[in-house]
Parts: C-alpha cells; sequence; structure tokens
C-alpha cells in the first residue's frame, strides 16, 4: 500500500482524496505498469518516468517552498543529505520504502539514490507474469529522483536505475546524473554490468578501462 502525493491546493481533485493523498494498492500499481504497456509498449517506459518525473519536480518546489518552516532557515543552510532525507521523508511514511542519497561522488557529478521496500518491486514480485519480475522495474521512482534533483539543482538531470530489487537485488539503486553519464550507464547495465562496476566505471574512468 503506497500513498500519493496529495492534490495541489487550487486542483479541484477528480476523486475524494483526502489531504494526505490518495491510497493505491500494489495491485493498482502492477495494473498501472501493465495497462500503459499494453497500450503503448514503446513509449511505456518513458511514460512512467516522465509521471514519476513532473511528481517528483512538484514536490520539491513544495518542499523549498516549505524549507525555512521545516528545517529553520533556507535549503542552503542545512547538509543536502539532511535536506533530501527531510524531502523523501513523507514518501516513507506513505509507504513508497527508504531512500539514502550518497553525494560521495559529487564532484563527477554522480549521485547514487538506494532504497529499500520499493512499492514497484513489490507490485512486480506479486505479478503472475515472470517476465515482468526480471528487469528494472522502477520507472515512477527514477522519475521522481531525477525530477526532485533537477528541480533542486535548477538544471536537468536524467537518472536510471541500475539494479532492482524485483531482478534480484537486495536493494533498488539509482543513477541520477547528465544525461550523457546516464546514457552510458544504462548501456553498461544493459549489457549485465553491476550497479557497483558502472559506478566505478563512471568514477575513475581512466583507471577503469586499464
Ligand atoms: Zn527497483
Amino acid at each position: 500500500m503506497a500513498t500519493t502525493a496529495p492534490p495541489p491546493e487550487s486542483a479541484a481533485p477528480p476523486f475524494a482524496a483526502s489531504r494526505e493523498g490518495l491510497r493505491v494498492s500494489d495491485d493498482f500499481l502492477g495494473a498501472l505498469h501493465q495497462s500503459i504497456q499494453r497500450q503503448t509498449p514503446d513509449a511505456a517506459e518513458r511514460l512512467l518516468c516522465e509521471i514519476g518525473r513532473r511528481w517528483g519536480a512538484a514536490d520539491m518546489q513544495v518542499f523549498i517552498a516549505r524549507a525555512p518552516q521545516l528545517l529553520g532557515g533556507p535549503p542552503g543552510s542545512v547538509h543536502i543529505g539532511v535536506l533530501l532525507q527531510t524531502w523523501w521523508g513523507p514518501r516513507t511514511a506513505g509507504g513508497w520504502g527508504a531512500a539514502s542519497f550518497d553525494f560521495s561522488r559529487a564532484a563527477q557529478r554522480l549521485l547514487v539514490v538506494e532504497l529499500r521496500n520499493s512499492a514497484e518491486a513489490r507490485a512486480a514480485a506479486a505479478n503472475p507474469q515472470r517476465e515482468l519480475r526480471s528487469q528494472h522495474v522502477c520507472r515512477l521512482y527514477t522519475g521522481y529522483f531525477s525530477g526532485g534533483l533537477s528541480g533542486l539543482a535548477k538544471r536537468d538531470l536524467a537518472g536510471v536505475e541500475l539494479q532492482c530489487h524485483a531482478a534480484g537485488a537486495d536493494a533498488c539503486q539509482f543513477l541520477v546524473s547528465t544525461s550523457a553519464n546516464v546514457q552510458q550507464a544504462r548501456q553498461w547495465r544493459d549489457a549485465g554490468e553491476s550497479a557497483m562496476a558502472i559506478v566505478r566505471k563512471l568514477t575513475e574512468p581512466q583507471e577503469a578501462a586499464r
């Protein structure tokens, strides 16, 4: 069970949602994936990422506006890790899992997000179609993280899921970076490279090539 973002103040919700958002089951997420996949097989991944991206960007905008109230100062006055944990906190409470943000490679413009208890991976695990279980399925999250961090950094960042619990990994792991890095990471991932190897190769390209 996971809770979506509450509707914006100005929007009239087309459903009887509470201010805390709309509660949806893992089955709903599974059905959302399947119906988009059936309708537009070639664009399904892009569509789900875009939904997540807009959600994450909107959430970040609201969060930055409320930051002085939540953090006791402007966003720049606290450590970026604290800032992002505070931003993500309501999503954990809403059933979207626990995320941790690794900024140790910020100089190389690489941010790695680890997520435990992904709602999309849970939905895939419950899916009787086995082929859906062996993929990287967390597309809403990929979009959410890249959209939110783009809003914070005020520049376009891309995202890719490097490993997924639905495909047997302990936790899901995402890379948020420039589109060139993300494109390269995706190629390596699809060629069977591990998340650890991909991040190492992007961090130390000359060393990894030896
Ligand atoms: Zn995943």
